[in-house]
């Protein structure tokens, strides 16, 4: 036990092989772009398909293009597993996805080089389009496996601006494996990742244990008023969409600190006319509701309804509104949450324990398997964004809790 315990990465070897993936496809401005199943993607996923190999995992391959590496352990039980993506947004950074996938592969070669045999085998899983920029829904891959998503809808998904299906994408570039969907089931998960928010970085803090992850809520909400002249007519004759769109804004503001753990975000108001000196006929803007719990996240919602209605009646205009998505909020398993803190606890890192603003794999992976995540810091919180950036002594921390997690979970 003494041996395991004085275990510790390579953090040479984990940075060269995040390198190694981030320089393919770079772009000029340092963003990484491998969008789902386009030859940058595949290109990635071959570089470290090979490195599994390399290591003598077991791998295999199911018909979303899930890719999954085993470590067999002592006894023929359900694995541990971990994992994450390595598809990215066009303008991404080098370690959201490559970091929870590198870092598995780098605690399955630390576990060789120490020739140490776990109970339970290890898996590392490398889920298909996470980021869902070219092929919807996101988080797909992972969404298949754990049995939330029909294969054949995924597979008959069409990339965005009429490209060809995901299927042909996956023959094309030989991903189309015969694995069977779901397999190897894990008996936990657990998903390291950078924090993708500013909390950790802004409080100096080092590792997240993180507990849950906050539902989503999306709508379009449409007002529709009279357009007139901004000269000529009287304030109280007015049917103004412009202000009406504001009003929301400013009264998602106020329920955020009213209710707690609540966020609010109009990201996107389209006016109609769109001119200075014109009454807005039309407004239509965007509502993203984000809340741990669905309690709060209903009654938000709810709050909102409510206060369209009154608008309507006060203002004189008609308003509807549309969803766009909407996802449960997700509470991670609490022994795994413990089990990530007392690895912290026993390598003498602090830790706290945190919500993800952002979704996840693990988010999908919880609903058949006990999961949970561990965060390291995000420079500034950036992400999505060349600029994103974790300290490599933080990169190692993090694979390092990787490592001694999974052993624990594993030996359990
Ligand atoms: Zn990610």
């Amino acid at each position: 036990m003494k041996v395991i315990d004085a275990l510790r990465i390579n953090s040479g070897r984990l940075n060269g092989a995040i390198d190694a993936v981030a320089a393919i496809n770079r772009q000029a401005d340092g963003s990484c772009c491998r969008v789902a199943l386009t030859d940058a993607d595949c290109e990635g996923r071959r570089l470290v398909l090979r490195w599994l190999e390399d290591a003598g995992l077991d791998v295999s391959i199911d018909p979303i293009g899930n890719i999954f590496a085993t470590r067999g352990g002592s006894d023929d039980a359900a694995p541990v597993m971990t994992g994450s993506h390595l598809d990215t947004v066009a303008t991404g950074g080098r370690f959201d996805g490559a970091l929870g996938v590198i870092g598995g592969l780098e605690v399955l070669r630390t576990l060789n080089d120490a020739d140490i045999v776990t109970r339970r085998p290890i898996t590392l899983a490398i889920f298909t389009n996470e980021e869902g920029v070219r092929f919807q829904p996101d988080m797909m891959g992972s969404l298949v496996f754990s049995g939330q998503f029909d294969l054949q809808q995924a597979l008959d998904a069409r990339a965005a601006g009429g490209g060809p299906s995901l299927a042909e994408e996956l023959q094309r570039t030989g991903f189309n494996g015969t694995a069977p969907i779901g397999e190897p089931r894990p008996a936990a998960y657990v998903e390291l990742h950078i924090e993708q928010g500013p909390i950790l970085h802004r409080t100096g803090g080092v590792l997240g244990a993180v507990q849950s992850l906050q539902g989503i809520s999306w709508q379009e909400i449409t007002i529709n008023g009279i357009s007139n002249h901004a000269g000529t007519t009287p304030m109280s004759m007015r049917h103004d969409a412009a202000y009406c769109a504001s009003r929301i804004a400013v009264f998602l503001r106020e329920l955020t600190q009213r209710r707690d753990g609540q966020l609010a975000t109009v990201g996107r108001i389209n006016l109609s006319p769109n001119m200075i000196n014109v009454i807005a006929r039309e407004a239509k803007l965007t509502v993203d509701l984000r809340n741990t719990s669905n309690d709060e996240l209903r009654a938000a919602e709810a709050e909102l309804q409510q206060f369209l209605q009154d608008l309507e009646r006060s203002e004189r205009v008609t308003i509807a509104s549309r969803r766009l998505a909407r996802t449960d909020p997700v509470q991670f398993d609490q022994a795994i949450v413990a089990t990530i803190e007392d690895t912290a606890r026993r390598l003498g890192y602090p830790i706290s324990r945190m919500t993800s603003g952002a979704g996840h794999d693990a988010q999908m992976v919880a609903r058949i398997a006990p999961a949970a995540m561990i965060f390291v810091p995000s420079v500034e919180g950036i992400s999505h964004n060349p600029r994103e950036h974790t300290d490599p002594a933080h990169l190692e921390i993090g694979a390092n809790m990787l490592l001694h997690t999974l052993v624990q979970l594993a030996n359990a």
